[in-house]
Order: structure tokens, then C-alpha cells, then sequence
């Protein structure tokens, strides 16, 4: 018997053993609490090899190739980063080499410098600090973004020229699936109960004033009868609050950021196509209009979903909820808290477009005959998704629950 505060409503639960294979879930909203894993650590490790492998082979064989009347030009993953850079848009080029490239491996490193030793029965250097950051990386490694992002430029490009997919694609392809079985096998707890901590700090019952959940390993801990500032996790060395700070403030300002980069994200131009001496603009709606007047409806839908509905409705959902806890609304907590989960989840999908560019400007250098460059409307729309993404990550669910009177119990 353990105790667990809901990490989305801070309810206190009593978890017993957890059957292998089955789950705990908070009785009030919903959210997951514990997970038991049947073999979690060992499969893991297996998985995250086999991903690595996967990663050289993506990353150092070609990836697509592109063929337009007698001229060939093939690129391997990072050729899209070079050239963002080489157009000046170094920021983008940034954010794609992170969220595609470096975010994964630092997560599969990460892994492996914290599995094999556990199963070694050995303690590795600063666990606490490379466990927290693998799991901060988990939003913004954004492979299967990337992978969406693909098939929108193969289909953008077809009438146009040849797509030859390359050895890589099939590599990258296998890896989100094997990166996302890792994480799905992956059961955070057996590697925080390696970290022994001393049992006084642990269940011992005083008030639920004075309890307060880590918001990385949950684990349950006691707040000192006076103050309580700067205290950290006796496990995982996280900062504690009972919530986080400045939530609803935070939010709004980051909310108001992103409404702001919505409008050049939409107007401006994304790409600029030029093609024997004609220079065209497009923006992310006419860019959707092409696949409609060319009959290719189905990803006018996604294009149309991903860039304009998707950010709209975060944007929405979360001014919505910061109103509603700033007004104290007792109105149906359990479904504003899911309507919080569907955000956190949905907004990084938004990411496809920037990805789309970076693929576009990569395949088509073909000097006059025809030449795709990243317009400004890139980093707009970068921008704004990462700031949403952040502003949902600053809103803390648990302010939802505190209207509710069955605080305690
Ligand atoms: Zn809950
Ligand atoms: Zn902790």
C-alpha cells in the first residue's frame, strides 16, 4: 500500500499492488496513476538497441530521392536542416535538427546510460538528473510528425516530378515505431523505486494540507510545518509546488503570444516556389486549395486540420479553461480536465507544416528549373506551435479541482 496524489487533481489515492499488465487509474478525473509493466526495464533496453541501430541507418543512408525530367537530386535526413540554414532561417533549421534528430537521440542515449547499469544491479552516476531529463524530452521528440510532414510533401511534389524513397525512410520509418513501443514498455516507477529514499519521508498520515505530489515521480511528500519554499523532491530532486506557479498568468501571456503569430503564421507566405524565371508564393491555404483543385481532398483535409483548426482550437480550449478557473467554475471538472489531456496531446501535430517546408526546400534545388525556398511564414508558424505547446505545459490542471469541495477524501 502506497500514497499517490492525481498528477491532474491532486486527489489522494491508496494504490495497492498493481496486478502485472494492468493499471490504476485516478477515481475521480481519470488520469493514469500507475501502470505495472510485465519485464518494463528489460524490454526497454532491447527496444531503445534496436532503435539506435535503426537511428545510424536513418540518419547516414539516402532518403528520398527526387527526379525531374534528366535531373536527380537525392538527400539524406539532415539535408532539409543545411538548407533552412543556408536561406538564413536558422531558427527553424534549429528546431527541426532538435525535435527530429537530437531530441530522439538524447532520449535513446539517455536510455540506455540508465537501463543497463539497473540491470546490472548498479546505481548509474546522477540518475535523478538524466531520468527527469528523458522524461522532459517525451513532447518534443516529433519523429512521426516528421514522418506525416513526408508523405504531404511526396503527395505535394507527385505530379510534379519522381519521389524515390530511399533505405532511410524505411529505417525512420521502424524506429517511431520502435522508440514508441520503448516508451509505451517503459514503467517510470521501477526506475524511481531504485532510488531509495528514507521511509519517514514516505505515508506516514498528517493532514492533506500538508502533502504535496512530485510532478515527475509522484512520489507523496510532506511539507515542513512553516514555509515550504524551494523544497525539492527527496527522490527525484524536482522543485516542488502544491501548484504550479503562476499558472493562469503564465498561461494567458503565452495564450495572447500565440494569438499574435497566429495571423503572419496564416497570411504570410510559407513557401516560394520559382520555376523557370516565375517566382509564386504560397500560404498554408492556398497551399490546401492546390490539393483540393487537384483533386487530392483527403490531405487538404490534414493540411487544412493540422495548421489552422488544430491551433485555433488549443488556443480556445486553453483561454476557456483559464477563464473558467479564474472565475471559480464548479462546472463538470472531470470533462474540463479531459478537455486539457486532448490539448496537451493534439498541438504538437501542428508541427507537420514546418516539417513539410523543411522536406520541400531540401528536394527541390534544381537551380532555374525549378527552386523551393522557406517563407516567413515558417517561423510564424514554429513559433506559434511552440508556444502553445508551452502554454498548455504552464496550465496547471489541478486549479480545475480546487472549486470542488471533496478535497479531502
Ligand atoms: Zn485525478
Ligand atoms: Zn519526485
Amino acid at each position: 500500500m502506497s500514497l499517490i496524489a492525481c498528477h491532474e487533481c491532486d486527489l489522494i489515492h491508496r494504490v495497492g499492488p498493481v496486478p502485472e499488465g494492468s493499471a490504476a487509474r485516478c477515481s475521480r478525473c481519470g488520469a493514469l496513476l500507475y501502470q505495472h509493466k510485465r519485464n518494463s526495464l528489460e524490454r526497454t533496453l532491447a527496444l531503445t538497441v534496436a532503435g539506435l541501430i535503426l537511428f545510424v541507418v536513418a540518419n547516414a543512408f539516402p532518403f528520398l530521392g527526387f527526379k525531374l525530367q534528366a535531373q536527380v537530386r537525392e538527400i539524406i535526413l539532415i539535408t532539409g536542416v543545411q538548407e533552412l540554414y543556408h536561406q538564413g532561417m536558422w531558427i527553424l533549421a534549429t528546431v527541426v535538427l532538435l525535435t527530429t534528430i537530437i531530441m530522439p537521440a538524447a532520449q535513446m542515449m539517455g536510455l540506455l546510460y540508465v537501463l543497463v547499469p539497473l540491470r546490472l544491479n548498479r546505481i548509474p552516476w546522477k540518475l535523478k538528473e538524466v531520468f527527469r531529463f528523458i522524461q522532459s524530452l517525451r513532447p518534443w521528440a516529433m519523429m512521426e510528425v516528421f514522418m506525416l510532414g513526408i508523405l504531404v510533401s511526396i503527395a505535394k511534389l507527385s505530379k510534379m516530378a519522381t519521389i524515390v524513397p530511399g533505405i532511410a525512410v524505411f529505417a525512420f520509418m521502424a524506429l517511431i515505431f520502435i522508440l514508441a513501443a520503448s516508451l509505451a514498455v517503459l514503467d517510470p516507477h521501477a526506475v524511481w523505486e531504485r532510488i531509495k529514499i528514507q521511509e519517514s519521508s514516505r505515508d506516514i498520515p498528517v493532514a492533506r494540507a500538508n502533502l504535496i505530489g512530485c510532478h515527475t515521480c509522484h512520489l507523496l511528500c510532506r511539507l515542513p510545518s512553516q514555509g515550504g519554499h524551494g523544497l525539492t523532491c527527496p527522490r527525484c530532486g524536482t522543485h516542488l509546488h502544491r501548484r504550479k506557479p503562476n499558472s493562469i498568468a503564465r498561461t494567458w501571456a503565452l495564450i495572447l503570444a500565440a494569438a499574435i503569430f497566429y495571423v503572419p503564421a496564416n497570411v504570410l507566405p510559407i513557401t516560394i516556389v520559382t520555376s523557370l524565371g516565375k517566382k509564386q508564393a504560397d500560404t498554408i491555404i492556398s497551399g490546401a486549395m492546390y490539393f483540393i483543385s487537384s483533386g487530392m481532398w483527403p490531405i487538404a483535409l490534414v493540411i487544412f486540420v493540422a495548421s489552422v483548426f488544430v491551433p485555433l482550437i488549443k488556443l480556445l480550449t486553453l483561454s476557456y479553461l483559464s477563464f473558467s478557473v479564474q472565475r471559480k467554475s464548479r462546472w463538470r471538472p472531470v470533462d474540463r480536465t479531459k478537455l486539457y489531456r486532448m490539448t496537451e496531446v493534439v498541438g504538437r501535430w501542428s508541427m507537420m507544416d514546418v516539417y513539410v517546408v523543411t522536406i520541400l526546400v531540401a528536394l527541390v534545388k534544381l537551380g532555374a528549373l525549378a527552386t523551393i525556398e522557406a517563407g516567413p511564414a515558417a517561423v510564424y508558424f514554429c513559433a506559434l506551435v511552440i508556444i502553445t505547446m508551452f502554454a498548455a505545459m504552464s496550465f496547471d490542471p489541478r486549479l480545475i479541482w480546487d472549486q470542488t469541495e471533496d478535497r479531502n477524501e
